[in-house]
């Protein structure tokens, strides 16, 4: 099998954890010299934290286990096109190449710019589409479950209010009662 693809599979079984705690699918791995150094998952809803990419945790883990902030021979895959967040600590890092899965929808990263800006005095490589079919179904999938949760949490919240009697006042007396 070919690299690339082997380590798209291990971004995407840290995107199926994110899936399993209820967060956007996203997964991302570090690797040097053909070992995975570095993993992480999106946990943006359980942290709060803006900063909470898979992308970051994997940077992160990768730098703690070399115990240097300098990832030059290393590669990034990471199941999403990253956020310019995220590109920006690829560049940090000195990160080799960049390998992602599905695209962000079109404007809304801006990869090719940031990785061709040699800012920071370091271009990096970029691949899009690795696995992408696989990545971006794990995420459409997501979405889909969440807007059929939201709309069957709606009908719900419809039929409660359909089923309060017309009369003004009585609705009234039951919502002050709650
Ligand atoms: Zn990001």
């Amino acid at each position: 099998m070919e690299d690339k693809i082997k380590f798209m599979r291990a971004a995407l079984r840290q995107a199926e954890r994110g899936l399993a705690e209820g967060e956007v699918p996203v997964g991302a791995v570090v690797v040097l010299n053909g070992k995975v150094i570095g993993r992480g998952h999106n946990r943006r809803a359980k942290t709060q934290l803006a900063s909470s990419h898979a992308e970051m945790y994997a940077i992160d883990r990768a730098c703690k286990k070399l115990n240097s902030w300098r990832l030059e021979d290393c590669d990034l895959y990471v199941t999403l096109e990253p956020c310019p967040m995220c590109m920006g600590a690829a560049l940090n890092a000195r990160i080799r190449k960049v390998y992602f899965g599905a695209y962000e929808q079109k404007g809304r990263s801006m990869t090719d710019e940031l990785a061709a800006s040699n800012l920071l005095n370091h271009t990096v490589e970029v691949e899009g589409g690795v696995l992408g079919e696989a990545c971006s179904e794990l995420l459409s999938g997501f979405f889909r479950a969440m807007r059929a949760r939201t709309a069957a949490q709606r009908r719900a919240e419809g039929q409660q209010e359909g089923a309060l009697p017309a009369d003004g006042r009585e609705a009234d007396g039951d919502g002050a009662a709650e």
